[in-house]
């Protein structure tokens, strides 16, 4: 027996051809897209303007995957955090922030990460495997489906019904897992299909320079970058991806970008941790890194783990970092991670049943 075909895997010229060879006109496919993202239909019956013959042929030889959902954590902030069961019982986490202005789900690319960041719980685990298209893609369809349905309510604060933004921020590296992460994108931010503005998607790097170029060319969507080290000493030791891609081609390729494609943001990240990477010296070296671009640093204070040894920067050095920032005009935020209560914070996600 053949196995059957996931619709979700494919792009949009695989499911035109699939059409076409069952002598089909071409514009099925976007009617099949429709009904897979926007409609979000989890039966063939209910695709009302195929033909019997159509829906016949695609119960026998399609399907569309669907997550099972696992375990679900709701922090004192409102953040929730779902734990979703894959086709081979993988697991992998999504967390859903709501703001008042805006609700911004932050998805997984890949089951564990291989980048080995020493700081990251992620990176214990390893890379399991890469995540399909179709599972990058259902983390927001599940999610939209649980909050239509009223099975997961938001709070009262968050003035929105549904994802208004998406961030590759999970577990993973996203851009080692590029094709599949790209034609996840192109899903979630076409018309017939999620329906987000490329402007409220954003994908975060660890700093794998080659691909940023690309992510510009091929997408319309934000870049953050995980910089976490003022110089190449430090950042190899915490990031081993700085020893193939150095601090001045990561910034210069970010600089690049953000010159190129003025209406998206750029955002670099800056994890704080006690005597790693928040002295004065720290932040006069990222000072000189950053001059004279528009480059904006948000400062995210350490997330600590038991199995993890790096500690929390204390507040006052969090604070004499932001003030040698600004008094030499380098623009930061001090970003405060939501849901820590329930393990869902930056650098907390990994894919095993939540002890609580
Ligand atoms: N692989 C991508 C995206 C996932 S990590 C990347 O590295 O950018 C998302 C963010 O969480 C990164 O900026 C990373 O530096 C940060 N992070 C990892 N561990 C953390 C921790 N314990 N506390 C705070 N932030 C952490
Ligand atoms: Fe992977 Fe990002 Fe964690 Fe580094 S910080 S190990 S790239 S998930």
């Amino acid at each position: 027996m053949i196995a059957k075909i996931d619709l979700k895997n494919l792009s949009e010229i695989e499911l035109e051809s699939y059409f076409e060879k069952k002598g089909e006109p071409k514009f099925r496919a976007q009617q099949l897209i429709r009904w897979l993202y926007k409609e979000k239909v989890s039966s063939f019956h209910e695709m009302t303007n195929f033909s019997k013959s159509v829906r016949e042929a695609l119960e026998k030889e399609a399907y569309m995957s669907r997550f099972f959902l696992k375990q679900k954590k709701i922090s004192q902030d409102g953040t929730l955090k779902f734990l979703f069961e894959l086709e081979d019982e993988e697991t992998i986490e999504t967390v859903l922030m709501p703001y008042e202005d805006r609700n911004t789900l932050c998805i997984s690319t890949q089951v564990g990460c291989r980048m080995g960041c020493t700081f990251c719980l992620t990176a214990k685990q390893g890379l399991k495997r890469q995540l399909k298209a179709s599972e990058i893609l259902n983390q927001v369809i599940e999610v939209e489906k649980l909050l239509k349905s009223g099975e997961v309510k938001l709070p009262s604060f968050s003035k929105k019904d549904k994802i208004t933004n998406v961030v590759m921020m999970g577990m993973g590296e996203a851009f080692d897992n590029f094709d599949n992460v790209l034609q996840a994108i192109h899903f979630m931010t076409k018309d017939i299909a999620l329906e987000l503005a490329p402007k409220r998607v954003t994908v975060s790097t660890s700093g794998l320079v080659p691909k940023i170029k690309e992510l510009g060319e091929k997408t319309k969507v934000n870049l953050a970058v995980s910089l976490n080290a003022s110089h190449n000493k430090t950042r190899s030791e915490i990031m081993p991806v700085n020893k193939p891609y150095p601090i001045e081609k990561l910034i210069q390729e970010t600089k690049k970008f953000s010159s190129q494609y003025k209406q998206r943001k750029v955002m670099l990240e800056y994890v704080m941790m006690k005597d790693v990477n928040d002295t004065e010296n720290d932040a006069l070296e990222l000072v000189k890194l950053l001059k004279g671009s528009n480059l904006k640093v948000n400062l995210i204070p350490f997330n600590e783990h038991s199995e993890l040894s790096f500690k929390q920067s204390s507040l006052d050095r969090l604070q004499q970092f932001q003030d040698i920032l600004h008094r030499n005009k380098v623009f930061s935020f001090i970003r405060w991670s939501k849901g820590r209560d329930v393990s869902a914070a930056c650098g907390q996600l990994r894919s095993d049943v939540i002890k609580q």
